[in-house]
């Protein structure tokens, strides 16, 4: 697509990368059909295409975001589905985040908005704040139905909607220390803690530990990391997103120099789409940019990670029917397609793929907390499929997923790695009754 920007313009290199971002794109409208919003609203503007006009004309024009720009933006779920169909290359993650950095500079949102995202950013990334959050969510869930009907408390009552009624304690596992593998040593990875997930359930991370040292790993939780800076960086808050990448650059860094790392293991596949960005998001700081780059080079999805291991025979050979629910930032974010499915299959389950597995659960970060109306239609839309496949148990490996689809299934949904470390001889994952897999033990 031709672009008109003024070499001024281009000075600036967030400007420049958009620009040669925007060049790429051939308005072929591939990708509208594979895009959630699209599918869902049917709306060009609500389109990958639509809003790449949208983006274009207020970078072009040097303007500051207006209502309607922010609207279709703020629709976007940064799926990335619209990055996997598009035969031309377009990195439409680079362009909507700076596009939402852009509109964080340049609107001012209408005061509850503004306070919802400022409470969203000031607790979700912390593991303390978040845990103390979810025990206050009680009070406030006798009134989710008088929040539902005031649209600008909407995201007050799906927030409540989603908080858990009870969390479990927090895991010894997360904390910074070394866990030693079993056996022969045959590698050395860190691992993210991460900040939602280690509240919401811990036993993911305790699973991944569990079955990574009966292989022989050791498994480092560094002193210093903390939230991967994916919630903020959606909500174009470049400012935090960037320090909380610094900050666990500098964790990782430090444990790369006391030993050596062979990866940095993820368990949340949109966390693991922003660390494998890390290097481009710190590529203009000179102080970082080169370790970055590294941190990024080491990022590893779990599933990821163990396809690339000689693997034991399993211990137990289960046969459950798993419907395997592909997340965006895994398929689409990492284009980690084949090794989840791969790993369950070989562990002994039987693995189905539920119809529209391109689509988005409408979970996405904050999505479903800013967007929830939109949210619900698809979070519907993927229980429907996925309840099709006739399955005992959903696997999936990303903890918002599990939250989005678990608030509407009749099926349990637990993390891919904890079906593993099941089959490898860990415990049967809490959360599955017995009978689901029973018949395999
Ligand atoms: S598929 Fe790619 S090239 Fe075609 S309109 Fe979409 S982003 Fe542009
Ligand atoms: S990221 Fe997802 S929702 Fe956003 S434009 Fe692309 S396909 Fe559509």
């Amino acid at each position: 697509m031709q672009t008109n920007f003024s070499l001024a313009q281009l000075a600036d290199p967030h400007v420049a990368e958009s620009e040669k971002i925007l060049r790429k794109c051939v308005h072929c409208g591939f990708c509208t059909a594979t895009c959630p919003t699209y599918v869902t609203l049917g709306n060009e503007l609500d389109s990958p295409r639509g809003r790449i006009y949208l983006i274009k004309d207020m970078l072009e024009n040097g303007r500051p975001a207006d209502k309607e720009i922010v609207t279709h933006i703020d629709r976007c779920l940064s799926c990335l589905a619209c990055m996997t169909t598009c035969p031309s290359g377009v990195n439409y993650m680079h362009l909507v985040d700076h596009a939402r950095a852009h509109i964080e500079k340049t609107y001012r949102r209408p005061l509850l908005d503004r306070l919802t995202r400022a409470v969203l950013a000031f607790v979700l990334p912390y593991p303390g704040r978040f845990r103390a959050a979810l025990k206050l969510a009680g009070l406030g869930r006798p009134f989710i139905g008088l929040f539902e009907k005031l649209p600008a408390l909407r995201p007050v009552a799906a927030m409540l909607k989603l908080a858990p009624s009870s969390i479990p304690p927090a895991s010894p596992t997360a904390s910074p220390g070394t866990h030693a593998g079993q056996g022969v040593k045959r590698g050395r990875v860190a691992i993210l803690t991460g900040c939602a997930q280690s509240v919401l359930d811990p036993a993911i991370n305790e699973a991944t530990v569990s079955l990574l040292t009966r292989l022989g790993i050791e498994v480092v939780v560094p002193e210093g990391e903390g939230c991967c800076g994916a919630l903020v960086h959606h909500m174009g808050r470049e400012d935090q997103a960037l320090a909380s990448a610094r900050q666990n650059v500098d964790a990782w860094t430090r444990a790369i120099d006391q030993g050596g790392l062979d990866a940095v293991i993820i368990t949340a596949s949109g966390c693991g789409t922003t660390i494998k960005d890390y290097g481009f998001m710190l590529r203009l700081d000179p102080a970082y940019a080169d370790k970055a780059a590294r941190v990024s080079a080491l990022a590893k999805d779990i599933t990821e990670y163990l396809a690339a291991l000689d693997l034991p025979e399993p211990v137990r050979k289960p046969g459950t029917i798993v419907a395997y629910h592909s997340a965006c930032s895994m398929q689409h974010g990492q284009k980690i397609t084949r090794q989840p499915k791969e790993l369950l299959a070989r562990a002994g389950f039987v693995v189905r793929e539920p119809r529209e597995g391109h689509l988005c659960c409408g979970s996405a970060g904050t999505y479903n907390i800013l967007q929830s109306e939109i949210s619900a239609r698809l979070r519907d839309r993927k229980v429907k499929n996925i309840e099709a496949t006739g399955a005992s148990v959903v696997a999936t490996g990303n903890i918002g997923c599990i939250t989005q689809i678990a608030s509407a299934a009749k099926l349990p949904v637990v993390h891919t790695v904890k079906l593993l470390d099941w089959a490898y001889g860990g415990p049967r994952p809490e959360g599955i009754p017995e009978e689901r897999l029973a018949a395999a033990e």
